[in-house]
This record gives C-alpha cells, sequence and structure tokens, in this order.
C-alpha cells in the first residue's frame, strides 16, 4: 500500500465515493427485502430461520445507515482507510443476508424460487459494481456474499437447467470482477490526475509567490542601494561645487577636500559591500580551504576590533583554542569581521566573546560570537538578513551601516557549507554561531601571520600583463615596476605569446578576462600555459583580473579553482595576493599549475 500523497488522495476519494451511495442503497436494501419476502410469502421454508435471517438484513440495512450517519457527523474520527475498512464490513453484513438466503429457495415447493432469487442476486451484485467497485476490499467482500453461496447451490442441485444457470452465474461473477479491475483502474488515473494537477497548481502559486517576492527584494534592494549611492555622491557634488567659491579660505579648501574625501571612502566601501554581495550571488567566490590554526585567526580579527571595543570601554575577549581547523581562511575572517564590527556597534557596555564551541561534525566545532549589547528583537531576526535591512536606522544614516554585513555573512558561512544560527534577545545581547571543519595539524602549510607580514619578495620578478586597455597595462607597468618587478605587457594573446617566443619566461601572469577581438582572459592564460609547458617552463603563477560578476565561465574558472581578482584591485590586495601565489608555488615545489585548487588565496577575493 502506498503511503504516498497520491494514495492519501485516492483514499479520501474512495471514502468520498463508497459513503455517497448508502442513502440510496438503504433503500434499494428495503426495496430487496420486499420483493424476496413476497416471493417467498406463498410458501415460507422453516419460517422462524426465514424471518431471523430477514431481520437481521433489516437490522444491518439500519446500521449501514447509521454508519453513513457517523461518517458524516465525524468525518476525522478516524483514517481513510479505516473508513473503508469499516465500510467493507457493513458490505460482509448487508450482503450476507441475502446472499445466503438463497438457500431458502432450494427447500420451497416454488420450483421457479432458486431462478427468481438468482435474478434478484443479480440485481443486487450490479449495485455491488456501481457502488463498490473502485475498492478491492469492499468489492470482493460484498460481492462474494451476493453471488458464491447461489452459484455453489445451483451447481450442486444436478439439475441441467440450474446447472447452466449456475454455469452463467459463474461467468457472470468472473466478468463483473474483470470490470472491476478496470473501474479501479479507471478511477485511481483520475484522482492521480487530479493529484498531480492540483500538485501542479500549488507549485505554480508556490514559484508565483518566489517570484513575486523576488522581485519587491529586487526593488527594495535598489530603492535603499540607489538611496545609499547618492547620498555620498550628492554630498561630493556640493562639496566639489564649493572648491570653485574664490571666497573660500585656504584652510576651508582643505577641510573641504576632506569631505570629499570621506565621502568617496564611504561610497567605496559600499560599492565594495554591494560587489562582495554580488560576486557571492553569481558564485565566482571562490573557497579555498587549508589547514590553519584557529587561534591565529581569532588573533588577527581581535587585534583589528580591539581598539574599537576599547574606546567604547568593552572588553573583547577571545578564548584561547588549539584546534587546527580546515576552512577558508580568508572567507572565515570576513565572517567574523563582519560579526565583529556588528557587536561592537551595537553594545555599549558588558563584553563580547569570541570563542569555539566544540561538537557538530565530526570532531569539529562551532565559532559563536557573543556580545552583550542591545539584542535583536524576535520578529526582526530574520528580516536582518534581507539586504539593507536595519532595525533602527530610519534616517539610513550611512554610519550605522547599510545592512550588508549579515547578509553577506550568511552566504558566505552557506558558501563554506554550513548555516548561520542567531540567538538573541533584546536587552540581552546576541549570539551568532556558525560550523567549522576540524583539520590536519600535518596539513598546515601557511600561517597566517606569514602570509600577512613576509611574502616572498616582488623584487627581480618577471610579470606578463595580458590587457587590452592600454592605460590599465601602463598602470599595472609603473606599479609592479615600482616594486622591483620585471614587467612586459601585451595587448592580446598573439603579443603575450610573442614575448614568450622572444625568451621572457615570466614568474606570474596577470590577465584581463575581456579580451579584444571577443577573446577571453581564460582562452589566453590556456595559451601561454601550454606555450610555457612546451618550452619547459612550468613555474609562472597565474591570475585572472575582472570586471565581471555573472559571467558563467567565471563561475567555472573559479570551480576550477583559477584565482579571479575582481575590480577595483587595489595594490595592496594585488601585492598580497601574488605573494601568496609565489608563496604557495614555492612550497608546492611545483609552482605554476594554478588551475589546481589548492593555492591560498590571500584577502582579496
Ligand atoms: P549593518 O551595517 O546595519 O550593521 P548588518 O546586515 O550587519 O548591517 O545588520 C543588520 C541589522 O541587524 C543591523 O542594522 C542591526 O539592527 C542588527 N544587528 C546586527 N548585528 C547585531 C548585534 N550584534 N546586536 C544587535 N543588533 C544587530
Amino acid at each position: 500500500m502506498r503511503a504516498d500523497p497520491v494514495q492519501r488522495a485516492i483514499d479520501e476519494d474512495l471514502v468520498r465515493v463508497l459513503y455517497a451511495q448508502n442513502p440510496i442503497a438503504f433503500f434499494t436494501h428495503w426495496f430487496a427485502i420486499a420483493v424476496l419476502v413476497s416471493i417467498y410469502w406463498v410458501d415460507m421454508p422453516y419460517p422462524h430461520l426465514f424471518a431471523a435471517c430477514f431481520g437481521f438484513y433489516a437490522v444491518a440495512n439500519f446500521a449501514a445507515l447509521g454508519l453513513w450517519l457517523c461518517r458524516r457527523r465525524w468525518p476525522n474520527a478516524m483514517t481513510a482507510r479505516n473508513w473503508i475498512r469499516l465500510h467493507a464490513v457493513r458490505g460482509v453484513l448487508l450482503y450476507s443476508a441475502p446472499g445466503l438466503a438463497i438457500w431458502f429457495a432450494f427447500h420451497s415447493r416454488q420450483a421457479d424460487l432458486p431462478v427468481l432469487h438468482t435474478v434478484m442476486l443479480v440485481t443486487l451484485a450490479a449495485g455491488v459494481f456501481m457502488s463498490n467497485g473502485f475498492d478491492l476490499l469492499n468489492f470482493s467482500t460484498g460481492i462474494i456474499f451476493v453471488l458464491l453461496p447461489a452459484i455453489v447451490l445451483l451447481f450442486g442441485s444436478h439439475n441441467f437447467d440450474r446447472t447452466i444457470l449456475a454455469i452463467v452465474l459463474a461467468f457472470f461473477f468472473c466478468a463483473i470482477n474483470v470490470y472491476a479491475i478496470s473501474y479501479r483502474k479507471l478511477f485511481q488515473r483520475v484522482v492521480q490526475a487530479r493529484v498531480d494537477q492540483q500538485q501542479l497548481a500549488e507549485s505554480l502559486a508556490e514559484q508565483k509567490h518566489v517570484a513575486e517576492e523576488a522581485s519587491l527584494a529586487k526593488t527594495r534592494f535598489f530603492a535603499a542601494a540607489s538611496h545609499d549611492l547618492r547620498q555620498p555622491l550628492h554630498a561630493i557634488g556640493l562639496l566639489a561645487a564649493s572648491l570653485n567659491d574664490v571666497a573660500v579660505t585656504q584652510a576651508q579648501h582643505g577641510k573641504t577636500a576632506a569631505h570629499i574625501v570621506h565621502n568617496v571612502e564611504a561610497l567605496n566601501q559600499l560599492f565594495n559591500q554591494v560587489l562582495d554581495l554580488a560576486r557571492l550571488e553569481s558564485g565566482v567566490t571562490q573557497v579555498i580551504r587549508l589547514h590553519f590554526r584557529l587561534d591565529e585567526l581569532f588573533e588577527r580579527v581581535g587585534s583589528q576590533y580591539r581598539p574599537q571595543a576599547a574606546a567604547k570601554g568593552l572588553a573583547l575577549r577571545i578564548a584561547p583554542t588549539t584546534m587546527v581547523v580546515h576552512d577558508d581562511p580568508v572567507l572565515l575572517e570576513r565572517v567574523l569581521s563582519n560579526l565583529l564590527s556588528n557587536a561592537v556597534r551595537y553594545t555599549e557596555e558588558g563584553a563580547i566573546w569570541v570563542g569555539l564551541r566544540r561538537g557538530g561534525r565530526r570532531d569539529g566545532g562551532y565559532i559563536e560570537v557573543r556580545d552583550s549589547g542591545i539584542g535583536i528583537p524576535a520578529v526582526e531576526q530574520e528580516r536582518i538578513f534581507e539586504e539593507f535591512y536595519q532595525v533602527a536606522n530610519p534616517q539610513r544614516d550611512a554610519r550605522q551601516g547599510h545592512g550588508l554585513g549579515l547578509p553577506t555573512v550568511r552566504r558566505l558561512v552557506e558558501l563554506l557549507g554550513g548555516e548561520l544560527r542567531l540567538r538573541s534577545a533584546p536587552g540581552r545581547g546576541s549570539v551568532f554561531r556558525f560550523p567549522v571543519r576540524v583539520g590536519d595539524p600535518g596539513g598546515i602549510v601557511t600561517s597566517l601571520s606569514d602570509t600577512v607580514v613576509t611574502g616572498p619578495s616582488a623584487q627581480g620578478r618577471r610579470v606578463l600583463c595580458i590587457d587590452d586597455d592600454p592605460s590599465i597595462l601602463e598602470g599595472l607597468t609603473r606599479l609592479l615596476g615600482r616594486w622591483g618587478c620585471i614587467v612586459r605587457g601585451a595587448r592580446d594573446e598573439t603579443l603575450a605569446l610573442q614575448a614568450l617566443s622572444e625568451g621572457f619566461v615570466p614568474d606570474a601572469v596577470l590577465c584581463d578576462f575581456q579580451l579584444a577581438n571577443h577573446r577571453t582572459g581564460a582562452q589566453a592564460l590556456t595559451a601561454v600555459r601550454e606555450a610555457l609547458r612546451r618550452s619547459g617552463h612550468e613555474g609562472a603563477v597565474m591570475l585572472l583580473i575582472t570586471g565581471d560578476m555573472a559571467s558563467g565561465e567565471l563561475a567555472t574558472l573559479a570551480a576550477q579553482g583559477i584565482p579571479v581578482l575582481h575590480k577595483p584591485v587595489t595594490p595592496a590586495r594585488l601585492r598580497r595576493t601574488l605573494e601568496i601565489l609565489w608563496q604557495q608555488a614555492e612550497r608546492d615545489g611545483a609552482a605554476g599549475n594554478l588551475a589546481t585548487a589548492s593555492c591560498p588565496l590571500p584577502a582579496s577575493r
């Protein structure tokens, strides 16, 4: 028996149709009682037994009506399946009396009574078929009692006519069973089609709801984003215009310039947050897992926020841990930074606690960031993960953030394969928690503090830059030149290959994603790598720089572990990325093959 929704729907429909016939059946059975009593009236054999049998038939008929009333009154008193079973019991009681009563016909002096009774039974059998044929249990219990005693007695009477009648009746019995099978199949198909249609309608309604929600969310997103972006732009415009005012003193000019710089920084920060989210949405953010000591990460993030916490008189407590985790340190750092910055912002007194709790994934644990701050009301605890949503900043004061931190954190944690949990109550602080994977101390290849402080030097490194924009190529050449690199610029793949053929063997290849002539950076890097491999130089690290956000090709590259930096790339980001890539390449001893996912990419993603 299927316990799926279709079977449940079939059962529910069955109960409905089985019980729907009962009031008519009540009168039909009274008619049968009346007809049978009238044809036996002339010569009633064993009158007491006959009266008992037909008395039982009448009582069973009332009981059937009672059952119908019960079902109408208390439809949920039992499951659909049990209502069906009870209906089958009713069938046994109700049909056994007329079915077995044919025995009286064979003990009557009226010769035609067996035939008359049989005709009556065939009529009843047709009724059983019509009203119970949809269900095997109800149909078989009913039909057996109506027809089998007659067939047995007719066969046993050793009379030619009656034997013929028995054969016809047996044939009828088989035929009606075969028809009932098709009847049941048809019924199941009809119900199945109805359920499918219903499910389709529900899923369409659900999809429509999701699409409407998404559209609303996007509208809210753009409204808030355009407001938050326009504010500093507006300020910059006004401040810049005031620079033309000749009456303004040098000191005031200095102040205005400082304000402009401040607004540009705010704009830049907001852009970066929006771009971070867009990268996460488009699936190009790579997860690069490393084995590293969690306390190093804690310390790194802690040292960033300790001064801010101290300035507000808050204690920032970091619980010591010896755990080695296997996770992406860059993404984890972004998660922790966001949570800690919120904890400091929304706590006025008490302490902030960062630590690891053991449990969860095999020997893994959860990182918890707790604060004793203002807390978050239960009704807001889902909404704060929506883009640009803030609990108490109706003026959208940019100094209080933009409402992008938690949506980013949630997506980052999901990208790392976990779930962000929140426990909070107004006035009692908040606890954010997410899982980390346990790592292997033997697998530690790099210390997080090393990667920040001492990367391999860029001095003397040979870098091949491929970009079709001359100004970017110029900028890169100057920047890398200042770091002591030997730079060769190429406007396209062909010129890059020419540089290689002229004997320029790079330590790094930086490539733009969108190149001229519909070529992509991915194609250029593949060609360069192939050329280097052929000439026996496989040590170059490769890096793709792009302004694209949602390209499918980028997502594929990211999934393959090819490092991708997103514009705008600051010099510091580029420097750190290159240093880490060189460091990793040196450690691996098989540098260059950056199409593998093993390279640690620093905080540049
Ligand atoms: P914001 O830049 O405004 O902090 P977030 O997305 O990080 O944006 O947070 C969204 C909202 O969630 C905040 O405006 C704040 O109301 C609430 N919130 C986040 N973290 C905390 C916290 N630790 N304590 C209290 N409220 C918080």
